[in-house]
């Protein structure tokens, strides 16, 4: 099927677009069937871990997205090659932050510790259903 909205191609039966992020209604869904729900989640391995920079949280969620979105496709895309179809958007608003503080030496030595916040990219959350078999 094709999007609506931007006219890309799309996975049949697709309830947000890919590419342009519209959500589209699918008035040929039965409600009779029965759906499981999955998460699919992408866990980031500690040290690469996309993380804020001096940026807004608005503008770093977009920035990150446009540096992970072909991976994370390419990821997703297994997911709805076996069926699955996205109940939220496939998008920055997926993204898990976690904050912390770094602690560092004080550079002028002796014990004091500075201490940096960070926020950093977890996960990739997408919610996910299909029919059941
Ligand atoms: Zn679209």
């Amino acid at each position: 099927m094709y999007c609506p909205s931007c006219g890309n191609q799309i996975p049949d039966r697709s309830t947000f677009c890919l590419h342009c992020g519209v959500r589209i209604d699918t008035p040929g869904a039965d409600p009779a069937v029965g759906w499981e729900y999955k998460d699919f989640v992408y866990i980031y391995p500690e040290g690469r871990r996309p993380k804020r920079g001096a940026l807004s949280i608005v503008q770093t969620r977009n920035h990150i997205w446009s540096g992970q979105q072909s991976f994370l496709f390419s990821k997703v895309q297994e997911w709805l090659d076996d069926g699955w179809e996205p109940i939220t958007a496939i998008g920055p608003s997926g993204f898990e932050w976690r904050s912390y503080k770094e602690l560092d030496l004080n550079p002028l030595g002796g014990t004091f510790l500075a201490r940096y916040p960070v926020e950093e990219v977890v996960a990739f959350r997408v919610k996910m259903r299909r029919p059941r078999r």
